[in-house]
């Protein structure tokens, strides 16, 4: 699908984009495939910046793990990864920006987890930058023909970035309003830190892991999930 507006001509996917600063793409994006509802995007999300044995391990160094991360997450599609990815090694200074945008939003979903533990709120200035975030997840459903049936396609409207940003920011806002905030968790190692939802049948989970919590479960943890992102179907449409 190709946009046409006035004399500043944008079209789809076409990235001649050196004038921007990464806002002004009225594109929209279809074909993406309907992004997972889980409420673990935001939790998988939170725990890119993990503590090991104390010291901060960042998963998001720079915008390329960024947006591998965002494939992985069913976020972005292949081409779209490859776009994006062209965009961003042209201009450092965006591609700092972008990543900022997300290291900010992983700040305010920890730090919200911790209110939210220590205080049982999120409170108004954190709930109105989540607003901001979400007011650019604008998007509309389409459906897809298939043999004998149709399939749920999401087609967004705006920044490709700033629409994953959205989505991330979404699955913890449908946490929040749905009512769990009380089972957010943050688990009491110190040298821990991760984020976890408490769906025991009591409620009263302490550790991310109901052994130790010490590095080596950790570790096979990771293993275990990064060979299931691995693994896991591509969108279609990439
Ligand atoms: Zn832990």
């Amino acid at each position: 699908m190709f946009i046409r507006l006035q004399g500043n001509t944008t079209e789809m996917d076409v990235t001649c984009q050196a004038l921007y600063t990464g806002y002004a793409m009225p594109t929209t994006h279809l074909n993406q495939p309907e992004p997972s509802q889980q409420d673990d995007l935001f939790v998988d999300f939170a725990n890119t910046l993990e503590l090991s044995r104390g010291e901060p391990v960042e998963q998001l160094p720079d915008a390329d793990s960024l947006l591998d991360w965002l494939r992985g997450a069913g976020l972005l599609s292949s081409r779209a990864r490859a776009s994006e990815a062209s965009r961003l090694h042209r201009d450092a200074g965006e591609a700092n920006r972008r990543l900022q945008r997300f290291h900010r939003l992983r700040d305010i979903l920890r730090s919200a987890a911790t209110d939210l533990a220590e205080r049982g709120d999120v409170g108004t200035a954190r709930i109105r930058e989540l607003n901001h975030i979400l007011r650019h997840g604008l998007h509309y459903h389409q459906l897809h023909h298939e043999p004998g049936g149709a399939r749920f396609a999401v087609s967004q409207v705006g920044d490709r970035l700033d629409q994953a940003r959205a989505a991330i920011a979404g699955s913890f806002a449908h946490f929040l309003a749905g009512g769990g905030a009380d089972r957010l968790r943050i688990c009491a190692n110190q040298g821990c830190r991760y984020l976890f939802i408490d769906r025991s049948p009591a409620g009263r989970r302490r550790w991310c892991d109901m052994r130790t919590c010490g590095n080596q479960a950790k570790v096979a943890r990771h293993r275990a999930r990064a060979r299931g992102l691995a693994g896991s179907p591509a969108p279609a449409g990439g």
